[in-house]
């Protein structure tokens, strides 16, 4: 496990604009060493433009930071490269995969570890390590990417960003276009990459998948943090179980209230839209 002393990832009142499209608007949040922390949010929201962010990849889109700071691990991140920012531990997982298709799954692993600085043995540990976490990616490492399913794409992009040995994972969505199954599988590997000492920040739209795996979550609404909290108390909130659980059994919800007396156990979380 890493230590719990150790500075996480905390971005500051962060904005970030697409030319004149103003993608995030003082944005603030935290993800402590060792923690699982969830952005959620729709379509648009700002979630990927806030782990470009973090990666220092938004000039590759045409996006810059217009205002407020990311630190990692006590290290200002604006100001350094891509490159530099996965030699300190940070790596991003793509929405969408992007695995390189034409490539072997074990070239696209090899690719993995380019961006780091580790020696050939901590390479092979590495390695080694996405193997019993990803045991199809053994099988299958002489195989073209672009043949596997989707669920097992995301598994070699998960597998890919480890073999930089990050402290700290950037998961854009990933549990998009995959089956419930799926799906579960890779929480439960997220859930052990974790147990393992990695920090993981999951942006997701599937908001019970991220709530069970996160402690602590935020939710993005068009480039704003409305509300953030303990992960179980924004799953028991009643405007996050309407707008991101679906749960539209609003007399059962009313009835529950009535049953508590009203909002007695309604949690009472942080709202930060506007406040600052
Ligand atoms: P989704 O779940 O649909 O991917 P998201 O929450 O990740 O959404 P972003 O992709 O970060 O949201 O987009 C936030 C805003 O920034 C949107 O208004 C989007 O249109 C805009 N945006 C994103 N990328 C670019 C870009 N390369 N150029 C211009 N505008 C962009």
């Amino acid at each position: 496990m890493s230590d719990a002393r150790e500075p996480g990832l905390l971005v500051d009142d962060l904005s970030v604009g697409y030319g004149p499209v103003r993608a995030l608007r003082g944005v603030t949040l935290e993800v402590p060493s060792g923690s699982v922390v969830a952005v959620l949010g729709g379509n648009g929201a700002g979630k990927t433009t806030l782990l470009r962010a973090v990666s220092r990849t938004l000039g590759f889109h045409g996006g810059a930071v217009t205002s407020g700071t990311v630190d990692f691990g006590g290290r200002r991140v604006g100001g350094m490269s891509a490159d530099r920012v996965v030699a300190a531990g940070v790596c991003q997982v793509p929405e969408g995969r992007r695995v390189f298709a034409r490539m072997t799954v074990a070239d696209n692993l090899r690719a993995g570890a380019l961006g780091s600085h580790g020696s050939r043995a901590a390479k092979a540990a590495a390695l080694r390590r996405v193997h019993e976490l990803f045991p199809v990616l053994a099988d299958r490492a002489q195989q073209r990417a672009g043949l596997l399913s989707g669920g097992e794409q995301q598994m070699l992009a998960v597998g890919r960003a480890l073999m930089a040995a990050p402290k700290l994972l950037l998961l854009d969505e990933p549990s998009l276009g995959l089956a419930p199954l799926m799906a579960t599988r890779i929480a439960d590997t997220i859930r052990e990459i974790n147990a393992q000492g990695v920090s993981v920040l999951l942006v997701e739209q599937n908001a019970a998948l991220a709530l069970r795996l996160a402690s602590h979550a935020y939710v993005l609404e068009v480039g704003e943090i409305t509300l953030h909290g303990r992960a179980d108390e924004l799953a028991g909130s009643d405007e996050v179980r309407r707008r991101y659980l679906g749960v539209v059994d609003e007399t059962a919800a009313s009835d529950a209230a009535a049953a508590t007396g009203g909002s007695a156990h309604t949690p009472t979380l942080s709202r930060w839209g506007g406040a600052r």
